[in-house]
């Protein structure tokens, strides 16, 4: 589950990261009162305006701008709550931003420069390690670091038993090129870090820009977090950070019902039974030369149902021009899938206007064949893997 910036920054804070503070606001007044209140707590004159959205870069595509006064932090308020916001991250209209973040402007000029780096925790699943990523390019696409300047990227692995040892915190600091204060400051900013990455179940945290402020204080200017949703029943509050408007609606849809299914470009639609069958299927259409709508895993009880139900899914997506179901009798019986198919078909018969593959294998296939053959529906039915995806090639050209 991914959090808005002033979510994540909120957890940072819980687990006694230092975080620039914000508040956040969803329409300009609150936005000019959350100002009033900062600059109460922290004394503050200039802040920043942030887009809330699910998408980095928004610094670049205008939805991150300074402001020098309150009437300021109004006019950007107003004109930024509402819009759609464009990044090379969100989909090609943007993404509507519906709060702002106000926070306190961290810049400030002093006796040195403030430096940007950057900070990600993640799981490195080859070693079985957790791995702390950073390097002194921060504020940029780290992406583009990775490409030009990959000796400036450095990472330092920690083993889950032990934890971050302090050593390793020390030498993060020394490699940031830190001394002094900031040192201590960047030490301890580190080990709360990886802490809060623990004790979060988070999968991903990633702090771009971290900032040594002008008077050596190392804080959080940004966070991307990720929590891991397996973990989610350990953390019954994190729940209600879920934001559902920056969610695919489909994909929101078929997970209330308790289908996996994750929107694609693609226009051949899949649904399948077990995410492994679900994959391959999703291989062998582009090896056919398609490409896949969607991964659907109707998962063990593929019943009439929730055939019915992934049809209703799949068929929300415009692009589908054909649907390929692949499924594998094993403890689910074939003809019972098929009898799914032919109510779902009968159900939704004026919704469907497309072809539909059927490949079913297993338990019961030949009946499950026969009774779709009987049918007399527009279902092509066939027997091989190949076979199917190649069909589905050749009615869509
Ligand atoms: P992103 O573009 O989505 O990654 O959003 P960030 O939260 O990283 O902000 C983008 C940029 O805004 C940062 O890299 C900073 O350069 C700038 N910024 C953030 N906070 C402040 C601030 O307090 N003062 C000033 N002057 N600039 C800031
Ligand atoms: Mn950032």
């Amino acid at each position: 589950m991914n959090l808005h910036e002033y979510q994540g920054k909120d957890i940072l804070n819980s687990f006694g990261v230092k975080v620039q503070r914000g508040i956040v606001a969803d329409n300009h007044k609150k936005a000019v009162d959350a100002a009033k209140q900062l600059a109460a707590e922290t004394g503050t004159g200039w802040w920043v305006v942030k887009a809330q959205i699910h998408a980095g870069g928004r610094g670049k595509g205008g939805g991150v701008k300074l402001a020098k006064s309150l009437e300021e932090v109004e006019s950007i308020s107003k004109s930024i709550i509402g819009m759609m916001l464009k990044t090379p991250q969100t989909p090609p209209e943007g993404k509507k931003v519906n709060q702002v973040l106000i926070a306190e402007d961290v810049y400030y000029p002093g006796e040195s420069e403030p430096e940007e780096y950057y900070m990600s925790v993640l799981l490195n699943r080859s070693s079985g390690r957790n791995m702390i990523m950073y390097s002194t390019e921060g504020g940029m696409d780290i992406e583009t670091v990775a490409e030009e300047t990959p000796h400036l990227i450095f990472t330092e692995e920690v083993d889950p038993s032990t934890g971050l040892m302090p050593f390793q915190a020390r030498k993060i600091a020394f490699n940031l090129g830190l001394s002094g204060k900031a040192f201590k400051e960047m030490v301890r900013f580190v080990t709360a870090l990886y802490r809060a990455y623990v004790e979060s179940d988070s999968s991903l945290f990633e702090i771009n820009p971290v900032l040594k402020t002008s008077d050596d204080m190392v804080l959080a200017v940004d966070a991307k977090v990720t929590l891991d949703n397996n973990a989610l029943f350990r953390h019954k509050d994190y729940l209600d950070l879920r934001d559902l408007r920056e969610e695919n609606p489909i994909e929101v849809e078929a997970n209330a019902v308790g289908l996996n299914y994750v929107d694609l470009d693609g226009n051949v639609g899949c649904m399948v039974n077990g995410a492994g069958l679900a994959m391959s299927t999703m291989d062998l259409i582009k090896q056919s030369g398609g490409e896949p709508a969607n991964f659907l895993d109707v998962g063990g009880t593929a019943d009439a149902e929730r055939v019915e139900t992934g049809f209703r899914i799949i068929m929300k997506d415009p692009n589908v021009k054909a649907i390929l179901v692949n499924i594998f009798g094993g403890i689910v019986r074939c003809d019972r899938v098929a009898q799914g198919i032919v109510d779902a078909y009968n159900n939704l018969g004026d919704s469907i206007h497309i072809p539909i593959i059927v490949r079913l294998q297993g338990t019961n296939a030949v009946e499950a064949k026969e009774l779709l053959d009987a049918s007399g529906l527009d279902v092509i039915s066939v027997v091989e893997f190949k076979e199917a995806a190649d069909k589905v090639q050749e009615v869509l050209s």
